[in-house]
Formats: C-alpha cells, structure tokens, sequence
C-alpha cells in the first residue's frame, strides 16, 4: 500500500466514523424532540399556572439537564419573579424582583433575546443581585431565555450549567431550547387566557359563571367516585354600612384583602370564588364536613384579625358562614341548603360559622 492509498483509506474511515456519529447524534436529539413534544402536549391539557410551571421545570431538567433552573413569570408591576425552580435556594430567591434590565434575566427580558453569562461569579449583572448573601458564588454558565407569545412577553427562563465555552453546544441543543421557549411561552398564554375568562377581574378569584359550572361537575365526580365534597359560602357581614361611613374605596379594599385572605388560605386543589358582590364560594372536594368547618374557621378568623386603615380611623371587618358536605342532592339544593346556613349565621348574630 502507497502513502496516496493509506491516505484515501483513513479518509474514507474518518468520513464514515463522521457520519455515523452524526446518524446516531440526529437520531438521538430526533427522539429527545419527540419526547419533549409528547411531554408538552400532556403539559398543555392543562390550564392551571400552578400545576404546568413545575411540570415544565421538570421537562427542561430532563431534557437539557442543567445543573439548576428556574422559571420567571412578569407580575402586574412589570417584575419578574421566579415561579419554579429546580435545585434554587429558596430562601435566597424568595425576595428576588427583577425590573426589565436588571440582571441577567431582566436583561433577556429587556432585549427579548437571550442572554448567555459565561462564568456568573464574575458577573457583576448577576454578583450583585445576590452579594453578600451568597458568597462565594458557584462558577457556573447561565442562560436565560426570554419566554414570549405573539409579541407579549410573559417570563424569563434561566438555565445554569457548568462552565462551558459556548450554548447551545450544538445545532440540535438550539433547537431543543427554542421549542421549549415556544411551547412554555404558549402554554403560559393559554393559562393566562383562560384565566381571563373565568375570573373575577377586582379579585382575581373564581367568577360566578365559573364557580358555578365547577360546583355542577364536582357533584357528577362526587357521586360518580363517591368521594367527599363540601361547599363553603360566606358574606361579608354589615358591609352596606362599611360603604356609607367609609366610602366605596374602602369597601373595594375589604373585599379585595379578604379575597387575598382566602387565597393564601387554601390548597391548589381547592376552588375559591367571587360568588356575587361581598359573598364568596369555596368548592372543596375530597373535603369532609369537619375539615371545611375547620377551613371555614381558620377563615373567619384571619378576616376578623385584619385591620382596616380608613379617615376615621382602624376598622375591622368580620364574615358570615354556612357550610354544607354534599349528601347526594342536587345541585339546587346543595346551594341553597348551604345558602340558608349562611343566613342562620347572620341570624345568629354574625362573625360565625354554621353547618
Ligand atoms: P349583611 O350582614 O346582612 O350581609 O349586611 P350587608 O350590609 O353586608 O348586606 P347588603 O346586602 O345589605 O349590602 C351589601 C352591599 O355590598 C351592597 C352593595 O352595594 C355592596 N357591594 C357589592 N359589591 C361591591 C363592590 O364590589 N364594592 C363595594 N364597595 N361594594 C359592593
Ligand atoms: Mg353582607
Ligand atoms: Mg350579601
């Protein structure tokens, strides 16, 4: 064999080992696509922000495998805040607010492009928002992506790595991410959307429609399972006078803080409602008769304990209930047994819970 002969024969061994390797890669990012779109397509069956964001989250660890991530969605005030996460220090991220063009990821929001930070301990865009809390930082990459539908930006996703010379490492691991930026971005718009639709604009809770068409389908589960299921309602008590002294901003205040209260006093599963002007609903399935008393009450008394900031001075402000475990009537009946519980509460004497 002649220098020429070898040489074409390592050539030709070379190109091979090339293309099968290239084969093997595309077959094997080709099936990571497949993957990631299943994974999304069983993502976005769902409407609800606080179920698919950790769901997403997890797609993106399995599929990009970064050392931690987090996902950051745009409050009313126009910051960002992070919503999930995968290996962050809570208590670290817990207060972190992002303006457009502060840090890294206020920056992808900013350009709406991402934004690679090669090495952020030595990031001052990034060392600043944490300095001193933690130090020293990590050495590690981080890129965050700006997540946006049809020209509205909705959030930032950030992803760390290790150190790494440039991302996407390859064409394919480009691809990935910005089907993943797509399909986050837009199921975000449809939780959004719906939201929109279902919800009571001054409290952001349930709106009647919605509640309504909920409570008939949890009775169909209830009866069809035979599971639990318990309905709470409850009415601001002597509001009519809280507007006259005070003013209706003052009363939009109550209503809008007790709608707070009763967010931040049930669980994801639970399904709370504006049922009409000062009267709220909570629909609470797998719920026992003792366990809604027992959420009911807990209510009843972090409204009572709020006070109220008004010209003549603090008030404070306290809340009928009727409570009701579903025992197989309709759906008429459910609501105004409950109903006539609420008013044997204000009959009573108000600022209490009867079942
Ligand atoms: P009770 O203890 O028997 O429930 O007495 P009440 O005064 O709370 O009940 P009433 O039904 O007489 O009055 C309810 C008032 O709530 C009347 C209505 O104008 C007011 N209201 C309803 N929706 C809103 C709202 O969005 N904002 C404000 N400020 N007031 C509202
Ligand atoms: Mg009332
Ligand atoms: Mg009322």
């Amino acid at each position: 064999m002649n220098f020429l002969t070898c040489f074409l024969f390592l050539l030709v061994i070379s190109l091979l080992s090339f293309i099968i390797s290239y084969l093997l890669l595309s077959s094997y990012y080709r099936s990571k696509l497949a993957e990631l779109l299943k994974k999304f397509s069983k993502i976005s069956s769902s409407v609800e922000m606080d179920k698919i964001l950790p769901q997403i989250v997890d797609v993106v660890s399995e599929v990009l495998r970064p050392i931690r991530c987090s996902l950051m969605l745009i409050y009313d005030n126009g910051e960002l805040r992070i919503k999930a996460g995968k290996n962050i220090c809570v208590t670290v991220v817990r207060g972190l607010r992002l303006k457009p063009g502060e840090g890294v990821a206020g920056r992808a929001l900013e350009t709406g492009l991402p934004v690679m930070v090669r090495d952020v301990s030595t990031s001052e865009y990034y060392y600043k928002l944490f300095s001193p809390e933690v130090k020293p930082l990590r050495k590690e990459a981080l890129i965050a992506v700006p997540l946006k539908f049809q020209d509205k930006n909705y959030g930032v996703l950030n992803l760390h790595f290790k150190i790494i010379k440039k991302f996407p490492r390859s064409r394919f691991e480009g691809l990935i991410l910005s089907i993943i930026a797509e399909q986050t971005s837009a199921a975000i718009h449809r939780c959004y959307t719906f939201y929109a639709v279902v919800s009571d604009s001054m409290t952001k809770l349930y709106n009647h429609d919605y509640i309504i068409k909920r409570l008939q389908e949890e009775i169909v589960l209830a009866n069809k399972f035979n599971t639990k299921l318990s309905l709470v309602m409850f009415d601001i008590d002597h509001f009519k006078q809280i507007n006259d002294k005070y003013g209706h901003q003052v009363g939009d205040l109550v209503i809008t803080t007790i709608s707070e209260v009763i967010r931040d006093n049930v669980r994801i599963t639970d399904i709370a409602g504006r049922y009409g002007g000062e009267e709220f609903c909570l629909i609470l399935p797998h719920t026992s008769l003792r366990q809604a008393v027992i959420v009911a009450e807990r209510l009843r008394q972090e409204v009572c304990s709020r006070k109220f900031f008004t010209s003549n001075g603090e008030i404070t402000v306290t809340c009928s209930f009727g409570v009701k475990e579903f025992s197989g009537e309709t759906f008429d009946e459910l609501i105004s047994k409950t109903d006539e519980l609420l008013y044997r509460a204000k009959s009573l004497g108000r600022n209490r819970v009867c079942y």
